[in-house]
């Protein structure tokens, strides 16, 4: 199978090279050339056997130059006794109509594990299919939980290197922890000032750096990204849509908490291969640059940028949006290209009217406030004695509002990633030591806290370095080298 940049500007690649290159040279994004469909018995498979067996399907449709052997490697690497719970992705019901796809039963607790811990696997299996003996450095931005989830997926892997850029005062206590005390030999982080639109800005420039990437080839050395904008973190999240919405016997509307629009993208993939899927709804928070785009086709991301209870939202250019445009223009590069030129020059583009009807037909779109937030985290808590994190919470007030039957409210984060904003929200009180809220959280609602995260307190805090926003290329370019 080809893959084809959105911008156009680049010859087509096979699936091992989009990921290993994770953005294509042009600036555009991978999108593989056709979106295969699934055949009722593949279907069938995918709904009845194992989580890693289904994996393995879904990622031979779009892979299909990888070996069987390569690909259930992979696939069982990735989704055998990584999870604590061995279904990966639990469908809970919440109440009459919805139902949470639980995402944060992986090792940093965040639905991120979900593809990191696939994308080492898939790129060092690029690697071999495209038959080049290299090292991989790989820059990843991170709003707070891509970043410790790529440092776990990534650890001590042979032939690579991981560098982590988060924005130092823009995540969650624990987030912060958890990036801070990453062991393993080849991992580094840095915290830059600025927000997450700085750092992904700045691992852009990185990548664009020609300079730089001769550098590394000298080494031996290929650069590569573990964020959404690579392929290969995108597809592992197809397989938990496909999955949920083949079991569930009827259409089902996924109500998705959405920043980068990664995840809900992947839930319009798994309905162009034949799943079930109804509408899709992306829930933002106060950073609704995605809301008003789906409801009047302007995007405009000259805007004030606000620091919400849900940090891994708090994102003010969607990248993979691009993905959207691209596949809703049927697969034309010319005004993907120019709507992109038209946001980097002015910061804003619209779209046209048969784009917008196309999107409108497909996504609903809210946006939900820090209140309302915490609101919905206490009512759903009383009501339910269920904990939820922010950014499930900002999908669950979504769900309200849609009024739509049958949703599947997507679950992100486990709301110990976020103990004081869950503890405040169902106390009505402050409580500043994180680890407190923790122990109170579980004595209220009885839900165990991962190990990963209680043993948070008494880890060592292993990288501390932090940079100014003018710093911040060249810091994160000495940092990658050194992990060479
Ligand atoms: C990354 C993240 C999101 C947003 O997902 P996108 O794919 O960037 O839209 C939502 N919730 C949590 C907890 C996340 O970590």
């Amino acid at each position: 199978m080809r893959y084809l940049s959105t911008r156009g500007g680049v010859a087509a690649a096979n699936g091992a090279q989009a990921i290993l290159n994770g953005i294509a040279q042009d600036g555009g994004l991978y999108v593989p050339e056709t979106v295969p469909l699934l055949s009722d018995a593949e279907k069938a498979a995918i709904a009845r056997g194992s989580y890693a067996d289904a994996a393995a399907l879904v990622f031979r449709k779009f892979l299909p130059e990888f070996s069987d052997a390569q690909i259930n490697a992979c696939t069982a690497g990735a989704y055998t006794d990584t999870f604590d719970d061995a279904r990966i992705a639990p469908l809970v019901p919440l109440d009459t109509g919805t139902a949470l796809l639980e995402l944060w039963h992986g090792p940093t607790a965040a639905f991120k594990d979900v593809a990191l811990q696939a994308l080492p696997r898939l790129m060092t299996a690029s690697l071999e299919v495209s038959g080049l003996r290299k090292k991989i450095a790989v820059l990843t931005a991170t709003s707070g939980d891509t970043g410790k989830a790529a440092l776990a997926g990534f650890r001590d892997v042979a032939g690579t290197g991981v560098t982590v850029l988060y924005p130092k005062d823009g995540v969650s206590v624990m987030q912060k922890r958890q990036m801070l005390t990453q062991r393993g030999k080849n991992v580094a982080v840095l915290g830059v000032e600025g927000n997450f639109d700085d750092a992904q800005t700045a691992a852009k420039t990185v990548f664009g750096d020609e300079a730089f990437r001769a550098r590394l080839m000298a080494k031996d050395c290929l650069l590569s990204s573990a964020n959404s904008i690579n392929w290969g973190r995108l597809l592992p999240q197809i397989v938990y849509y496909l999955r949920t919405a083949l079991q569930a016997g009827g259409t089902v509307d996924f109500i998705v908490p959405t920043g980068n629009f990664g995840n809900i993208l992947a839930a319009y993939y798994a309905r162009r291969m034949g799943a079930p899927v109804g509408r899709l709804v992306c829930a933002s928070n106060r950073n609704s640059v995605l809301t008003d785009f789906i409801r009047t086709g302007v995007y405009d991301s000259r805007r004030p940028f606000y620091r919400t209870l849900s940090p891994s939202m708090d994102i003010l250019i969607s990248s993979n949006l691009e993905r959207l445009l691209f596949e809703l223009s049927d697969r034309d590069a010319e005004p993907v290209k120019a709507l992109m030129a038209e946001l980097s020059k002015n910061g804003r583009y619209r779209a046209d009217a048969r784009m917008l009807s196309r999107i409108q037909a497909l996504f609903a779109a809210f946006c939900v406030d820090d209140p309302r937030t915490e609101e919905t985290i206490k009512t759903c808590f009383w009501a339910t004695y269920r904990l939820i994190d922010p950014h499930t919470a900002v999908a669950l007030a979504a769900r309200r509002a849609s009024g739509f039957e049958n949703a599947v409210v997507v679950s992100t984060a486990s709301p110990y990633k976020f103990p004081r904003a869950v503890y405040r929200a169902i106390a009505g009180r402050d409580e500043t030591d994180a680890f407190l809220c923790l122990d109170r959280l579980e004595a209220l609602s009885g839900l165990p806290v991962p190990k990963a995260l209680a043993e948070l307190k008494t880890l060592p805090l292993l990288h501390t370095k932090e940079c100014a926003a003018a710093d911040i290329v060249p810091a994160a370019e000495a940092m990658i080298e050194s992990l060479l």
